[in-house]
């Protein structure tokens, strides 16, 4: 299985690479790569009214991308599309990110990930911590992982930034027997969850 990262829009590559090389740790049987291709985030994403951009379409054009990549490659894999924009779903204020679960396509933000956004100083440390949590919580839910009552457990449900900050960026011991059952056969109904505040 190939997980792969990539950018819609503009990200700094020093944090990809960061990102990229926390998710290899975390999912030891699957090779993580960046994507050189930055997709142009979709138009109609984009709501002028709210000043946000809606997840669906940015999910839907990740899922493409991860249906075209899988075409070329004959092999599955996971995508994990990284904006740097304030992203929503439908009722809620917004979201951290949203994912297939179990499927092909996540998505994060991390625009509400730096310290910066809440009125405190820079802490780049922080924001990359953020960062490797919110990545592998929605690539668990793509390998069929659902909540965590765990508030430790990184695949626990993040209400707002503090939830965040509290989880450690490590699966809890039944999330992680669940990832291993999964990760060899995945199967089951695809829908999504989003990981939001309301
Ligand atoms: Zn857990
Ligand atoms: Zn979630």
């Amino acid at each position: 299985m190939e997980i792969y990262i990539f950018q819609i829009g503009s990200i700094e590559r020093k944090f990809l690479e960061r990102i990229r090389r926390s998710i290899e740790e975390a999912f030891p049987t699957c090779a993580c790569r960046i994507l050189e291709n930055i997709l142009q985030m979709p138009e109609e994403a984009y709501n002028p009214i709210r000043r946000q951009y809606k997840s669906e379409p940015i999910l839907k054009k990740t899922l493409d991308y991860a249906l075209k990549i899988e075409g070329e490659t004959g092999g599955p894999c996971i995508l994990l599309g990284i904006v740097d924009v304030d992203i929503y779903a439908h009722g809620m204020n917004f979201i951290f990110g949203e994912a297939q679960c179990p499927g092909r396509a996540a998505i994060i933000s991390l625009y509400r990930l730096r310290p910066e956004f809440y009125g405190e100083q820079p802490n780049e440390q922080l924001f990359i911590e953020r960062s490797i949590k919110e990545a592998m919580h929605e690539i668990g839910h793509a390998f069929g992982l659902v909540h965590c009552s765990n508030p430790l457990c990184v695949m626990h449900f993040s209400l707002h930034i503090g939830m965040t900050d509290r989880k450690q960026p490590e699966f809890c011991g039944n999330c992680l027997a669940e990832l291993k059952h999964n990760m060899g056969k995945r199967k089951g109904l695809i829908h999504t969850i989003e990981d939001a505040s309301f």
